[in-house]
C-alpha cells in the first residue's frame, strides 16, 4: 500500500487529537500532534525564565530545546531535552501562552522543519494534526480535513477534558478558546485557515465515531483513486 499524508486543522475543541489518533490507528498510520510541539517550546520558554511576550527574546533562543515527538497513535508522546513532557504541556499556563510563542516566524520555522522531517520519515503515512498543516508544512497532503465546530459546543468538549484544579467553568473556557482562536487567526506568520482544498466537516452535530468514520472514508476514496 503505497504511503498516505493526512492533513487534519482546525480550532480547539473540535476533536482533532480524538480523530486523528483513531483514523491513524485504524489505517496503521503514524501521528503527529503539531500543537504539542508549539506547547512543548512554550512551556521550555517558560521555565527557562523567557519573556514569552517578547518575540525577540523568544526567536533568539527557540533552537535550543530538544523536542522529540512519538509518532505512535496509541501512545502519543513528547520529551523536552530528554524529559516527558506530555503532563507540563497541558496546564492553563501554557495553554494560555502558547498562541503568543507559535507566531513568533523563528519558532514557526524551527517547528515546521522538525514536522516536515517527521512526515518524510513516516514510511506508511502519517496523520499531522495542527492549525497550518494543509496550507503550509504539507501543502502536498494527499487528504486534508478542516474540522469545525460551533463555540458552545467546543467549550463543552474541551471543559469535559479539564479536570480537577484546572476544571473551568463553561464560560470561561469558552471565552479562552475565542481567544485563543482569535489570536492563531490573525497571526501573520501561517495562521489557523483552511486550504483552498481541504474537505470541511463541521462536527457540531456529530458523534466522536461519525467523524472518524468520515476521515477513514474520505482516505480510502483517495488511496482507491489513484
Ligand atoms: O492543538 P493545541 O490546542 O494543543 O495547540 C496549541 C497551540 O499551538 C495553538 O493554540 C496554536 O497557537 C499552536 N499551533 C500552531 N500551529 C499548529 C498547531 C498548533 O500555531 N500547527
Amino acid at each position: 500500500m503505497e504511503s498516505v499524508i493526512v492533513a487534519i486543522d482546525g480550532p480547539s475543541g473540535t476533536g482533532k487529537s480524538s480523530t486523528s489518533r483513531a483514523v491513524a490507528a485504524e489505517l496503521g498510520l503514524s501521528y503527529l500532534d503539531t500543537g504539542a510541539q508549539y506547547r512543548a517550546i512554550t512551556w521550555w520558554m517558560l521555565t527557562n525564565g523567557i519573556d514569552v511576550d517578547d518575540p525577540g527574546a523568544v526567536a533568539a533562543v527557540c533552537g535550543k530545546p530538544a523536542i522529540e515527538s512519538g509518532t505512535d497513535p496509541l501512545a502519543p508522546a513528547i520529551s523536552v531535552d530528554g524529559a516527558d513532557a506530555a503532563g507540563p504541556i497541558r496546564t492553563r499556563e501554557v495553554t494560555s501562552k502558547v498562541s503568543a510563542v507559535s507566531a513568533v516566524p523563528e519558532v514557526r520555522a524551527r517547528i515546521t522543519g522538525l514536522q516536515r522531517a517527521i512526515a518524510a520519515a513516516a514510511e506508511k503515512g502519517i496523520v499531522v494534526e495542527g492549525r497550518d498543516i494543509g496550507t503550509t508544512v504539507l501543502p502536498a497532503a494527499d487528504v486534508k480535513i478542516f474540522l469545525t465546530a460551533s463555540p458552545e459546543a467546543r467549550a463543552a468538549r474541551r471543559s469535559g477534558e479539564l479536570k480537577g484544579r484546572e476544571a473551568a467553568d463553561l464560560a470561561s473556557t469558552r471565552e479562552a478558546l475565542i481567544r485563543r482562536d482569535a489570536a492563531d487567526s490573525g497571526r501573520k506568520t501561517s495562521p489557523l485557515a483552511k486550504a483552498d482544498d481541504a474537505v470541511e466537516v463541521d462536527t457540531t452535530e456529530l458523534t466522536l465515531q461519525q467523524v472518524i468514520e468520515c476521515v477513514v472514508a474520505l482516505v480510502e476514496e483517495k488511496r482507491a483513486g489513484r
